[in-house]
């Protein structure tokens, strides 16, 4: 999908390639069984979540912490696996509206 240039989040900033932070994709968090929670007092801010997530599911704030954007994930664990501190756990997801 294409989308307009002034468009795009956090162009430039901390590293973030070019794009890939302003991608919306499918909303897919209707049928997950699980979700990611992040530890953030554990939290190193290496962006490997960003990295490994296949759906670009994660921004970045101005902090530099991931930050997981709901509607954008599956529930894979992915992230959750290559983290290198182990600071996000997988829990079920219950769909509440809160
Ligand atoms: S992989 Fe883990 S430590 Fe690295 S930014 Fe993501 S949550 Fe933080
Ligand atoms: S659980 Fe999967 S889809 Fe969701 S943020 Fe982690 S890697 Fe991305």
């Amino acid at each position: 999908m294409l989308i307009e240039e002034e468009k795009i989040k956090n162009k430039k900033e901390k590293g973030i390639p070019y794009g890939v932070a302003g991608i919306e994709t499918k909303d897919m968090s209707s049928w997950r069984a699980l979700k990611p929670i992040i530890d953030y007092s554990k939290c190193i801010k290496c962006l490997t979540c960003w990295f490994s997530c296949p759906d670009f599911a994660f921004e970045v704030n101005k902090e530099g912490f991931p930050k997981v954007r709901s509607k954008n994930c599956k529930g894979c664990g992915i992230c959750a696996e290559h983290c290198p501190v182990k600071c996000i756990k997988m829990l079920r997801d219950f769909h509440d509206k809160k």
